[in-house]
């Protein structure tokens, strides 16, 4: 889904760099040169969020702010500089943020900003407070930044809340509340939870002796105090779940092979083995089959490395699609491997067959170079639940595989 942003800004140049920017993070973006323009658009079509100039032709002293924020879009304000006066207006409003266009890293930011947006409606918080105003004025301020929102009234129901809710991935917290207090809470979260799965910050109107390092020691991840300033709540989430993401992010690329974006090995063998010890107990069936592309050297040595490369590539695609139920990984070089669980052996020997005959029959479609390769397949079904044991029982069938003319499945 493509979203719509309007831009109000009466200087050309500076509405075509945040045109720009919008569609650099995804947006399609209208420009309105002044205030009656921007007011047709937003009668015409519907708005995900605004940037807005303050000063513009026909509205001098911000009069486009409220009017893009009756329309209920989400705006951040762009003003040439921010006196007192200029900022109280500003503040009047429930915009999403300010940006001084003096500053040099105001278009770095507004695309920060800009990225975030789209980004937080996939982001759960969980709103804990015993005070029904205070909770409604925090999913308040989430919900204007589009988090997604959804509260409890104190600890206990905070724990179930979150048992029912896998994905909430920040908690906003109170401290003082009958049952269980905030801090409580926060040790609770982290016996059940890593700061690498989710983000707790504390909010409390006591400064009771060292309550910040009370809830930090806790487990939480940051700390405010009530009343805080919007901005600054909005800054310290924002972090919050940028080191989240990051995290991620991170996590992935550890366990992804760099070049056919298949799961590496050392995530497959994580993944098998965790497996492998639930199958153990449920005593269900496993199996693995052990994928090798046949001459592969001299595909590198006739059409050059890239093109390998571009097979690896198209391979790995293929092998994602096939076995898109199983556990795939890229052993290193042009050796892979198919993990089967819960799944019948010979089910399991039938696709790997039918994708050897479909690599057999269609891999010239792969490459432009129209690159003929086959695959010698190695398969073993095996009782005794070591991956160990099943890898190299696999890999014996391959290289019978091999020696006995390749283009083959062995089980
Ligand atoms: P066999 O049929 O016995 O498997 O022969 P083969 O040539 O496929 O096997 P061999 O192990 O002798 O050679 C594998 C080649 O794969 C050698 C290596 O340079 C190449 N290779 C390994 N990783 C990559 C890669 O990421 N990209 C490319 N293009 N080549 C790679
Ligand atoms: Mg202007
Ligand atoms: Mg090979
Ligand atoms: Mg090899």
């Amino acid at each position: 889904m493509t979203r719509r942003i309007l831009i109000i800004e009466d200087t050309p140049t500076i509405a075509r760099v945040q045109k720009h920017i919008a569609q650099k993070v995804g947006y399609e973006a209208d420009i309105a040169g002044n205030l009656a323009e921007a007011k047709k658009l937003i009668s015409e079509h519907n708005y995900f969020c605004a940037v807005v100039d303050f000063i513009l032709p026909d509205a001098p002293l911000g009069e486009a702010v409220p009017c893009t924020i009756a329309a209920d879009i989400p705006t951040i304000v762009m003003t040439g500089n921010l006196d007192e006066t200029t900022r109280n207006i500003v503040e009047k409003h429930p915009i999403i943020d300010y940006i001084t266009k003096e500053n040099k890293q105001a278009y770095q930011y507004l695309e920060k900003q800009l990225a975030r947006l789209p980004r937080n409606e996939q982001i759960l918080v969980l709103v804990v407070d015993d005070s029904k105003a205070t909770r409604q004025l925090i999913c308040h301020l989430l919900a204007r930044h589009k988090y997604q929102t959804i509260e409890a009234v104190d600890g206990v129901d905070a724990l179930r809340v979150l048992a029912e809710n896998p994905t909430i991935s920040v908690i906003i917290t109170d401290n003082e509340m009958p049952n269980m207090s905030g801090a409580e809470l926060c040790v609770e979260i982290r016996r059940l939870y890593s700061n690498d799965e989710k983000a707790i910050i504390g909010i409390s109107a006591y400064d009771t002796l060292h309550l910040s390092t009370r809830f930090l020691k806790s487990g939480a991840d940051d700390y405010l105090r009530k009343p805080f300033n919007n901005e600054e709540f909005y800054c310290r989430l924002s972090q919050n779940v940028d080191m989240l993401e990051n995290i991620k992010t991170i996590r992935l690329q550890a366990n992804t092979d760099y070049l056919t974006k298949l799961p590496n090995r050392r995530y497959f063998f994580g993944e098998a083995n965790r497996h492998l010890k639930a199958a153990k107990q449920a005593g269900s069936s496993v199996s693995l089959g052990m994928i090798d592309i046949d001459h592969f050297k001299s595909i590198n040595d006739n059409y050059g490395h890239n093109a390998g490369d571009e097979v690896l590539k198209a391979l790995s695609h293929h092998m994602t699609q096939y076995f898109a139920d199983n556990l795939v990984g890229r052993f290193g070089g042009e050796e892979f491997a198919v993990y089967f669980a819960d799944q019948d052996p010979e089910e399991a020997l039938q696709r790997l067959e039918k994708f050897r005959a479909f690599i057999e029959k269609h891999s010239p479609e792969f490459s432009k170079e129209q690159i003929h390769f086959t695959l010698s397949i190695g398969f073993h079904h095996q009782p005794i639940y070591s991956l160990d044991e099943l890898i190299k029982q696999a890999d014996l069938k391959l290289y019978q595989a091999k020696e006995s003319g390749r283009n083959k499945l062995v089980s």
